[in-house]
């Protein structure tokens, strides 16, 4: 059974496409530039050279078509026709308070993902363009729908309302959502087969570190907390979002600064996070190496990222009553060693002790705590793609 996951933005579509018998990747790309000048798709079937494709994609169908095309190629394609697409799952942004788990996709429930998108404006629309185009294309084909918000609806009420007025909620669903879910829920599950107890036993904190960072307190493999919320801008420091903060910041920004809501809502997502502080960059490659060169404001980012990781994680600690696992995932998570290790440093009283020698490692799924360190702290790298496609042969 082959599956293809098709991951929409608003002018770019990404796509794997999964062998299930063995769970492994036989081809992926990138669509970029969809609807504007000098669209192009980099495709790659995995053990022939990587092709780039420049044809006029005029909206998500189009660009749909050419990677089905791409995928069929006699040349560099990997499959010999699409009738060997058993299934397509969709990663869908915003599944509001609907949907608290993977769902076939049915008329109702595009319905229902409309609903949700003034949730998230940006996201689920793109998201249901792919989902159209899909359908128009390969009408035949069962898709699934896979939500970054899903894994996080088992929060209690305590965890996901905020203290403005009830009404707010009731009217317009303000409360927190949460992010990344598919990624904590693959790493947490992933975690427990490694330290190799029931998930119902452990209690797991998750965090998941790249370009937006978001972290997740899993007890007995359900999510009780997480630090995103209503949009992926709150909790920890990102690359370019800010995460918490006065709220009375915004206005004060509005009065002070002359700024529209638009303008407030840029600065707090594109300009703030490690790149605002260190001026230097949203990479956390760059900001280290600077850091190193004895740049103090990018010293200062990395130092102001690190001790909100390690605040999240004593507070979900508390929140759970305990934690026996820490787990390290996406671009920051999998691949700084120094990350880890900073952000552990001051969480030794907790139980947790990072073996330098262990965590001198990148990318790969292994424990870097100490034998005798009683909370276990692990690196597990994510695989959201392949989540998605679990998820999808699950329910079909
Ligand atoms: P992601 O969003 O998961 O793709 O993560 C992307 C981020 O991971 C990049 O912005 C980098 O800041 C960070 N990253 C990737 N590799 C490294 C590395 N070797 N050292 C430090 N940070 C890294």
């Amino acid at each position: 059974m082959k599956i293809l996951v098709i991951n929409c933005g608003s002018s770019s579509l990404k796509y794997q496409l999964i062998n299930m018998q063995n769970e492994e990747l036989i081809a992926k790309g990138l669509a970029e530039r969809i609807g504007i000048d000098g669209s192009v798709v980099k495709h790659e079937t995995i053990g022939k050279d990587k092709v780039s494709i420049e044809e006029k994609m005029d909206n998500h169908k189009a660009a749909i078509q050419i990677v089905l095309n791409a995928l069929t190629d006699e040349n560099y394609g990997a499959i010999k026709s699409m009738d060997e697409i058993s299934a397509i799952g969709h990663r869908v942004v915003h599944g509001g308070e609907e949907f608290s788990d993977s769902v076939v996709i049915t008329d109702a429930v595009k319905k229902a993902l409309e609903k949700c998108s003034s949730l998230a404006p940006l996201h689920n629309p793109p998201n249901l363009m792919g989902i159209d185009a899909c359908e128009e294309i390969l009408p035949n084909v069962p898709m699934v729908g896979v939500f970054d918000t899903a894994f996080h609806q088992t929060m209690p009420k305590d965890s996901f309302m905020y203290a403005l007025p009830y009404e707010l909620y009731e009217k317009h669903k303000i409360r927190r959502y949460g992010f990344h879910g598919t990624s904590h829920k693959y790493v947490a599950n992933k975690a427990a087969a490694l330290v190799d107890q029931p998930i119902e036993h452990l209690k797991i904190i998750t965090c998941h570190l790249g370009n937006g960072a978001s972290i997740t307190a899993v007890d007995g493999g359900k999510s009780v907390d997480t630090s995103m919320g209503f949009t992926p801008l709150e909790g920890l420091a990102m690359g370019t979002r800010c995460g918490d903060m006065d709220p009375a910041i915004v206005t004060f920004l509005m009065e002070n600064e002359g700024l529209s809501s638009q303008e407030v809502n840029q600065l707090m997502n594109k300009k703030s996070g490690v790149l605002g502080i260190s001026g230097v960059s949203s990479d956390f490659r760059d900001i280290e190496e600077a850091a190193e060169k004895g740049n103090e404001k990018a010293r200062l980012a990395l130092d102001l990222y690190y001790k909100r990781v390690t605040k999240y994680i004593g507070a979900y600690a508390a929140e759970m009553g305990g934690v026996d696992a820490i787990v390290f995932t996406a671009g920051l998570g999998e691949n700084s060693a120094t990350s880890r290790k900073e952000i552990c440093k001051n969480l030794e009283f907790l139980g947790s002790k990072i073996d330098d020698e262990k965590n001198n490692v990148r990318g790969k799924e292994t424990i870097v705590s100490t034998d005798d360190s009683k909370v276990k702290v692990l690196l597990i790298p994510t695989n959201e793609e392949l989540a998605i496609a679990r998820e999808t042969k699950a329910l079909i």
